[in-house]
């Protein structure tokens, strides 16, 4: 009786531990299946240093985002997701500079990269495409974001150049890629660009159509990026990546291009192309949340509405 008692109690641990254990593996699996910008518990905030006076920000809630310290002031790229990430961003940037932060560059509209701006000083100056701010404007409902709004200069083409007291930063429009309004930081003396999200590594660019974002689009600006004098590319949600990993981006989502190209061209429905990837179609968005179309089902949509558009 006493020993299955025990027995009975050893099975209890020793089931507690091993679906722990599952349920634990489970959470994790389930965690890293969202995006990055969705996780729980992120790292504290760090500062990377890149080059001379440049850094990236990793760490905290959202997309990674950079530093450029100039010589009588600081520009910082992109805003995190939430202001107390922000605002640990601009205490972490305190420690290595005494110069004032006073522009904040906003590579695009997603709140990964923006919905810190409340952290800034109420006179930061704000850059960013016209278009990323009209998308901060629909998507900014709380007043405290919304005061922000009218400091946003933007632009439509081009790009203003920037002097930070003796170091130059160019702000560059090429063209609709993740979004139809995503700049590109360039930092020409350091031969470094913060692209924002127009480049992922390791899996599928995201490419969102809800913001006008085009895959055709995105080969086209990493081309026009690459024809800049660039070495370091620093993006929202990986390493820094060498002009090797950037031409490699560029293959896959054209090799990927040309084959969802012939089952358009073979009339391949999109569940049938879907398939052919092994892939099903993006389950609805849950409320709140954009739903993320994968990147299959977005080239095959822009290939379907170019052959409309000829017809
Ligand atoms: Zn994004």
């Amino acid at each position: 009786m006493k020993t299955n008692m025990r027995l009975g109690l050893v099975m209890i641990v020793f089931s507690a531990l091993v679906f722990g254990t599952a349920a634990l593996a489970q959470q994790q699996q389930q965690q890293q299946a969202q995006p990055p910008q969705y996780r729980q518990q992120p790292a504290p905030i760090a500062l990377e240093k890149i080059a001379d006076n440049i850094y990236q920000v990793n760490g905290g809630s959202g997309a990674n985002a950079g530093v450029i310290i100039g010589q009588k002031e600081i520009m910082v790229v992109d805003a995190k997701m939430s202001e107390e990430s922000a605002r640990q961003m601009l205490d972490e940037i305190k420690k290595i500079s005494a110069l004032p932060i006073t522009v904040l560059t906003l590579t695009h509209s997603d709140g990964d990269h923006v919905n810190g701006i409340t952290a800034f000083p109420a006179d930061i100056k704000i850059w960013a495409h016209e278009e990323t701010k009209h998308y901060m404007d629909e998507a900014f409902k709380d007043e405290k974001q919304r005061a922000y709004l009218p400091a946003i200069k933007t632009f439509a083409s081009g790009g203003p150049e920037y002097d930070l007291g003796g170091r130059k930063v160019e702000l560059l429009y090429f063209g609709p890629a993740h979004t139809s309004g995503d700049i590109v930081v360039y930092i020409p003396e350091e031969k470094v660009v913060f692209l924002g999200d127009l480049y992922f590594a390791g899996r599928d660019p995201l490419v969102h159509r809800h913001k006008n974002g085009n895959s055709f689009g995105l080969v086209k600006v990493l081309q026009s990026v690459l024809a800049l004098d660039v070495e370091t590319f620093l993006s929202g949600h990986a390493d820094k990546a060498t002009r090797a990993d950037i031409e490699g981006m560029i293959q896959t989502l054209q090799e990927k291009q040309a084959k969802i190209k012939t089952l358009v061209a073979e009339g391949k429905s999109l569940e049938a192309t879907l398939e052919s990837f092994g892939l099903k179609e993006t389950p609805p968005a849950q409320e709140g949340r954009p739903r993320f179309m994968n990147l299959v089902e977005v080239i095959w949509l822009e290939l379907m509405e170019s052959t409309f558009k000829k017809k």
